[in-house]
């Protein structure tokens, strides 16, 4: 974990504004279970150890990081892993798809299923279904989050990180903005980024927190989850053009195209200092491309 590190963004309109912006490169984690991921496996994979587990079993869509993260690091931890995949058509997709091309290669074993089984994904009955097919498993929910998750998330912000005004990062599940919360000072900000429509995210949130300061900016998610639109693949290609600093498009390029979109509208006073999470994700980049490439719509520079 030697390679995480607070990195300044140079960009120009932060000098225009006077704003410092500055990112906790948590992708640099490690180069396969991206960002947050790795932080709130963390604690799941000692629990399940300890318990005496021998299979993680968790659940995603086609281009999940989780799946990715939670493949590779179940091999890293001497697991099996099973993956509960959205999306039945996916089964004979898997070789022309590099998330689950990868998850495969670690030994992830597959069980696709429909959209509608998909829903009941947290319901007892076909959770015993499970249980039945691939024995006794450790189970960790859909993008990962639940307690011990949060607590991992805890350790994202260090004492040094108490100089800044404001703590921006991308909300998928909520858990990676709850750690936050819950181990941000008491005189910072928290603003969490949804990738996702819907307002039930607050909820989840308040299920793991107890303090006030943070706030949800819900205008950024261009559309929904993993959907895109060509002046956000745009702002990443200029971002990293910039910074150096590669964005994801599902979750780091949404909070940051948000952020600086409020910079430019002087929503933050001169002076002000910013830090955001980035937490990773990158590995979703070569999906999106192919996406793009068949829509024949601007591609993101790797
Ligand atoms: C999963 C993920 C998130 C969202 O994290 P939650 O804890 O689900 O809110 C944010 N960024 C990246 C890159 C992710 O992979």
């Amino acid at each position: 974990m030697i390679s995480i590190h607070n990195e300044k963004a140079l960009l120009s309109i932060c000098r225009e504004k006077d704003i410092e912006l500055v990112v906790k490169r948590e992708d640099l984690i490690h180069p396969f279970i991206s960002g947050n991921k790795y932080r709130k496996l963390k604690y799941n994979l000692s629990e399940a150890k300890n318990k005496g587990y021998n299979t993680i079993l968790t659940f995603g869509g086609a281009y999940s990081n989780h799946i990715a993260a939670t493949a590779y690091a179940a091999k890293e931890y001497g697991f099996k892993s099973v993956g509960v995949i959205r999306g039945e058509e996916l089964e004979k997709e898997v070789p022309d798809n590099p998330t689950l091309s990868f998850a495969k290669d670690c030994g992830m074993h597959f069980d696709f299923v429909s959209r509608t089984a998909y829903r009941n994904k947290n319901i007892p009955e076909f959770q015993a279904e499970l249980s039945a097919k691939y024995g006794k498993c450790y189970l960790v929910p859909e993008g990962g989050t639940n307690q011990l998750a949060v607590k991992g998330c805890e350790e994202i912000l260090t004492e040094e990180d108490a100089e800044f005004d404001y703590i921006g990062v991308s909300v998928g599940t909520g858990g990676t903005i709850s750690g936050i919360i819950n181990s941000a000072s008491p005189n910072q900000k928290v603003l969490g980024f949804p990738a996702l429509k819907g307002d039930f995210l607050k909820n989840e949130i308040l299920k793991f927190v107890h303090k006030e300061n943070w706030s949800l900016v819900a205008d950024y998610h261009f559309g929904g989850y993993a959907k895109v639109k060509p002046e956000l693949i745009e702002f990443i290609n200029e971002f990293k053009r910039e910074t150096k600093i590669p964005l994801d498009p599902v979750y780091t390029g949404k909070m940051l195209y948000g952020l600086v979109d409020m910079i430019k509208n002087d929503k933050f006073e001169p002076n002000t200092k910013i830090l955001v999470i980035h937490t990773g994700g990158l590995q979703g980049i070569a999906g999106m491309n192919q996406r793009l490439k068949q829509k024949k719509l601007p591609l993101i520079d790797v």
